[in-house]
C-alpha cells in the first residue's frame, strides 16, 4: 500500500491521468491505443488486478470467427433476424479491424475455414434448410457471398464456414501490450480497482486515484463494480500433449458454439460445455467444473474418436461476460465515467471494434 507517496511518486507516477482504463484484456487495450492515436500528448493509464489480462482475453479458444448456423438460428430465436445480422457484421468488421491493426503475421492468423459437425440428425437437417437462407442474408447485410456450405468431415454432416479463422491470443495480447507500451500507455498489473465513482478508484490496498475519465473494460467482472446487466460465465479449456496424425485439422464448432475445438500444431484445444452446468458455471471465480471436464473428455473419445492413450497436458478455465441478448454494453454511468462490458463470448472478433466505438463515439 502507497501510504506516504513521495514527491517523485506523486510529481510522475501518481499524477491522475487524462484516461484510467480499468481492465487490460483486448477491449480495454484497444481503447488505450485508439486514444492514444487521437490524442498522442495525452497520459494513460491501465489498471489490471491481474498478473497477466487474466480474465478472457489470454485465456479463450483464439476462435476469429463469426459463428455457426446453429448459433445464428438459436440466436434470431432470442434477438430477432435484424439483430443477429447486425451482431455478425460486427464480428466480421471486428476481425478485419484486428488483423489490419495488429497485422495477420503478429496474430499468427490462420485463414482455417470452419467446420460446424453435427451428431444429431434433425438438427443438421434443420440448420442445412437454413444454409441457403443464411447465405442470402449475409450476402446482403456484408456482401460476402457463399459463406456456408455442406460438407463432411470425419464422418459426421457438417457446414463449412468459409471466412473462419484462427489466431495465437497469448501473442495477440502481448502484441497489443507491447505497443501500448512503446506508444507511452503505462499499465500497472496486479493492481485490483476496489470501488469507483465517477473519476475516483479506490485499490485493494485502499490508495485512491483521480483521473480525468475512467472506462471500465472488466467485462464479466464488472458486477463487483457497477450495476450493469452483464453475468459472468465460466469457460473450460483443455489442449492435449502432441497426438500423432491427429485427424481435426481447422476449426470446429458443435452444440450452437457450446463446444469448440481446434489443431494447434498436433494437438487438440478442446473447449466449452458449459451449457451442461450452466448455474454453477454463472461465477467469476476460476476454476475446473469435474462435471465440464468429464464431459469434453467424453466428447473427445467418443465423437472426435481421439485415439487410445491421448492426455491432457495443460488447462484452464477463463470468465467471459454474457448479457441477455448478447450485445456489449457501451454506456456512460456518470460524467467522467463509462463502461465497455459484456462481451458475451466473442471478444476476440469484436473486441477492438467495441473499443474504437467507445473512443469514436464519447466525448472525451
Ligand atoms: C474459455 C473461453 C473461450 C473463448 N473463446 C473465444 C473465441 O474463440 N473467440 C472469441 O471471439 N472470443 C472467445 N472468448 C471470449 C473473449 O475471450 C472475450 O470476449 C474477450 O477476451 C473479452 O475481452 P475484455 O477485454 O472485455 O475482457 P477480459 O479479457 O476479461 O479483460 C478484463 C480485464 O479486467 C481485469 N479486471 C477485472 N476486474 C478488475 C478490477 N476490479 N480491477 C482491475 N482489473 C480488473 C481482468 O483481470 C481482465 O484482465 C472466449 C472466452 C473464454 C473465457
Amino acid at each position: 500500500m502507497i501510504q506516504f507517496p513521495s514527491y517523485w511518486e506523486r510529481e510522475e507516477w501518481l499524477n491522475p491521468p487524462d484516461l484510467l482504463i480499468v481492465g487490460g484484456g483486448i477491449v480495454g487495450a484497444s481503447i488505450a491505443l485508439f486514444y492514444k492515436n487521437k490524442y498522442p500528448g495525452h497520459n494513460v493509464v491501465i489498471t489490471d488486478k491481474g498478473f497477466t489480462p487474466e480474465g478472457a482475453s489470454t485465456r479463450n479458444a483464439g476462435f476469429a470467427c463469426i459463428g455457426s448456423v446453429s448459433e445464428h438460428l438459436a440466436d434470431i430465436q432470442i434477438s430477432g433476424e435484424d439483430t443477429v445480422l447486425k451482431r455478425i457484421e460486427r464480428r466480421w468488421t471486428g476481425l478485419q479491424l484486428l488483423r489490419e491493426t495488429l497485422g495477420e503475421h503478429a496474430l499468427e492468423y490462420r485463414n482455417t475455414g470452419g467446420f460446424e459437425i453435427f451428431t444429431d440428425h434433425e438438427k443438421f437437417i434443420q440448420c442445412r434448410e437454413n444454409i441457403g437462407l443464411m447465405n442470402e442474408l449475409l450476402k446482403r447485410q456484408m456482401g460476402i457471398e457463399g459463406i456456408y456450405s455442406e460438407k463432411t468431415y470425419c464422418g459426421y454432416p457438417a457446414i463449412f464456414n468459409r471466412v473462419e479463422g484462427a489466431v495465437n491470443s497469448g501473442r495477440m495480447m502481448r502484441i497489443l501490450h507491447d505497443i501500448l507500451a512503446k506508444a507511452g500507455v503505462r499499465t500497472w498489473w496486479n493492481s485490483e480497482v476496489k470501488s469507483v465513482k465517477s473519476n475516483r478508484v479506490v485499490f485493494n490496498d485502499g490508495f485512491e486515484m483521480h483521473a480525468d475519465k475512467i472506462v471500465l473494460a472488466v467485462n464479466g467482472f464488472i458486477p463487483r463494480l457497477a450495476k450493469l446487466p452483464v453475468k459472468p460465465a465460466r469457460g473450460y479449456v483443455f489442449v492435449t500433449k502432441p497426438i500423432p496424425n491427429l485427424p481435426w485439422t481447422g476449426t470446429f464448432h458443435y452444440d450452437e458454439g457450446y463446444v469448440y475445438f481446434r489443431n494447434i500444431g498436433n494437438r487438440l484445444l478442446l473447449g466449452g460445455g458449459r451449457n451442461i452446468a450452466k448455474e454453477e458455471e454463472t461465477t467469476d471465480v476460476f476454476g475446473i467444473n469435474p462435471a465440464v471436464k468429464k464431459y469434453l473428455i467424453h466428447f473427445a473419445d467418443h465423437v472426435l474418436n481421439l485415439p487410445k492413450g491421448w492426455v491432457i497436458d495443460i488447462e484452464w478455465s477463463g470468465i467471459m461476460g454474457m448479457t441477455g441478448n448478447k450485445e456489449p454494453i457501451i454506456k456512460q454511468l456518470e460524467p467522467e465515467l463509462w463502461a465497455a462490458v459484456g462481451l458475451s463470448g466473442m471478444g476476440v472478433a469484436i473486441g477492438m471494434q467495441v473499443a474504437k466505438e467507445v473512443v469514436d463515439s464519447l466525448e472525451f
